[in-house]
């Protein structure tokens, strides 16, 4: 299997090759020539693998570089109870009749990130000992990416995580998290500013490529091929539990940001599993609800994106739906190339013709948008009828799939976080602190190692230097 660029770029290259990068030459995202095709016997022969077995099974149709037996190993060591808490790694929970949640949060940092992070730790080990090279991951968060990622490569040889995160804006539970590792390749840089500074301190150090090549500095953002790869693995793991025989559809709600893991639906369903809808379910930054209602993509500045009580899909533009729109323009790049690199890049949006817009429906999508009320009524009502207790998130992708359940086809709600991440908001809706799981109790107490430095770029650069 090789990958093409969506932006034109046609030189292709094997998955290793682009494991470690991030965006392609031509600034597009990297995509497989093609989706290996899953027919009927297949499939068949695939329900009822144990999770490891069906995510080689589908991880090796796109990573031919990587000698089977190590593969197999590598996915092997990543997918365990010991790490996901059950057998089924990914297990469903009913709740009314047609309605599903698959809980992809019972990782450790309780949110669905770490289901291909946890993979990427590994392959970055792995790739990286191959290569006799090092690796040093830069990042900015604001909660569930920076501590994803330093679970997934604590301890990891040959990579060292700078993640900087906002001195004192994230919750005293997120910052326990990520602050509380002590392992020593992990750098947690509390910034004296605001989210937006952290990211701009990534991109001026990103920036000066003689200093990012002499300190091999990378990344781990969600626009890396490999992570979405991991994600697919899940939609037919939810797919097997929730039906009998290969006749029969689905349909999957996401709570969606940045349209990572949606995409990757997109690509289980390009593959040929039978999804009927994939519900993209947004909250108050309704970029991509808009977007699927109207044809129109318009990207907003920060003073437009509203901070909420779902913060993970609090997004202005979405990294990863490039990916998506060129598969929806029948993969013509020059056309993607116009909309994102010369419309958006320009003018802050695009809009569809009436012929490509009209095409969307081929593809299963529809879309809804949420408010903080309806996650606290939405929490609360689950609570009640079902003594389940959901995160704000779940709550935004629940109440968008009520909206496109239709009779014989299950509803699969994708749950992204557990409660506990998110205290605040389940104590407004249900007037209780939520459970923790046992590792997790009492973490604001564990010493805890970070550096607080000034907004300045010159001074993070310094502390790579020193620590690299
Ligand atoms: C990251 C995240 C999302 C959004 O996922 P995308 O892949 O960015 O669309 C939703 N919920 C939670 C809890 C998240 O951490």
């Amino acid at each position: 299997m090789k990958y093409i660029s969506t932006r034109g770029d046609r030189t292709e290259r094997g998955f290793c090759e682009i494991l470690l990068e991030g965006l392609a030459p031509d600034g597009g995202l990297y995509l497989p020539t093609h989706y290996p095709k899953v027919d009927a016997a297949t499939l068949s022969a695939w329900r009822g693998l144990p999770y490891p077995e069906l995510a080689f099974a589908i991880l090796s149709l796109y990573i031919d570089d990587i000698p089977a037996a190590d593969l197999k190993a590598l996915v092997a060591k990543t997918y365990t109870p010991g790490i996901f808490g059950t057998r089924e790694i990914t297990p469903l929970k009913p709740l009314e009749p047609g309605v599903q949640l698959e809980a992809l949060s019972n990782g450790p940092t309780l949110a669905f990130k770490d289901m291909a992070m946890q993979l990427l730790g590994n392959l970055f080990e792995y790739e990286l000992g191959r290569r006799g090279e090092t690796l040093n991951i830069l990042g900015a968060t604001s909660g569930d990416t920076g501590s994803a990622a330093e679970y997934a490569m604590r301890g990891k040889q040959g990579v060292k995580v700078f993640m900087l995160s906002p001195h004192g804006r994230m919750s005293a539970f997120q910052q326990a998290q990520m602050f509380s590792l002590q392992d020593a390749n992990i750098h947690n840089i509390a910034v004296e500013g605001v989210f937006d500074d952290c990211q701009d301190i990534v991109k001026a150090v990103s920036n000066d490529l003689e200093f990012k090549r002499r300190h091999k500095i990378g990344t781990v953002n969600s626009i890396n091929w490999a992570r979405l790869l991991a994600q697919v693995v899940y939609y037919f793991a939810g797919y097997f539990q929730a039906t009998r025989h290969n006749e029969e559809q689905v349909s999957f709600a996401v709570p969606s940001g940045n349209f990572g893991n949606i995409c990757a639906g997109h690509v289980a369903r390009m593959m040929g599993l039978p999804i009927k809808r994939l519900v993209l379910a947004t909250n108050e930054n309704d970029v991509l609800d808009e977007f699927f209602r109207t044809g129109t993509y318009r990207v907003r500045g920060s003073a437009e994106t509203h901070e909420t009580s779902s913060p993970s899909m609090d997004i202005s533009k979405a990294s990863n739906f490039e990916r998506f729109v060129f598969d929806l323009l029948g993969r013509d790049a020059a056309r993607t190339r116009q909309l994102f690199k010369t419309e958006v890049e320009d003018h802050g949006a695009f809009t569809l013709s009436r012929e490509e817009f009209a095409r969307i429906a081929e593809y299963g999508f529809v879309s809804g948008s949420s408010t903080h009320a309806d996650r606290l009524a939405t929490i609360r009502d689950t609570w009640q009828r079902f003594a389940t207790m959901i995160d704000t998130h779940t709550a935004d992708g629940l109440k968008v799939a009520r909206r496109h359940v239709e009779p014989g086809v299950p509803m699969i709600v994708l749950e992204t976080a557990l409660p506990a991440k998110f205290a605040e908001t389940i104590v407004e809706a249900l007037g209780r602190e939520p459970d923790r799981p046992a590792a997790m109790r009492g973490i604001e107490q564990l010493p805890k190692r970070f550096t607080v430095m000034r907004v300045d770029a010159q001074a993070v650069k310094r502390f790579i230097a020193e620590n690299a």
